[in-house]
């Protein structure tokens, strides 16, 4: 059996935020902007190859079902995710505090 990794796929996420808070590694974060001809209002959120260590935590937190599971051959060294090894613009999101997002 392979390592996994998640992806989004961007069609089905309605940026309702709902799978933030079930990476505990902080590599589910929103885009800050919406890419343009996209059908919803609101901005994706994407998964962060560089954080991502697919411990399947958030699997099942998308109401929509836009996260899904990418099998890997087993040993491999890089992420499926990694097409151009640069993270993109994404908003931050405070986890500690007051008005902190937490855990899930
Ligand atoms: S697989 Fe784990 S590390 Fe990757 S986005 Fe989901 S919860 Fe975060
Ligand atoms: S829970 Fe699903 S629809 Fe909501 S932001 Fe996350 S991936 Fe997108």
């Amino acid at each position: 059996m392979g390592q996994s990794m998640v992806a989004i796929t961007q069609a089905d996420c309605t940026g309702c935020d709902l799978c933030i808070p079930h990476c505990p590694f902080e590599a589910l974060l929103p885009l800050t902007s919406n890419p343009e001809g996209r059908q919803h209002k609101k901005r994706p959120v994407v998964v962060l190859a560089s954080q991502c260590v697919g411990c399947l935590s958030c699997i099942g937190s998308c109401p929509t079902k836009a996260l899904h599971e990418i099998e890997m051959p087993p040993l491999a060294l890089h992420s499926p995710l990694l097409v151009s090894g640069v993270d993109p613009d994404t908003e931050s999101i405070p986890r500690w505090g007051r008005k902190g997002l937490g855990w899930a």
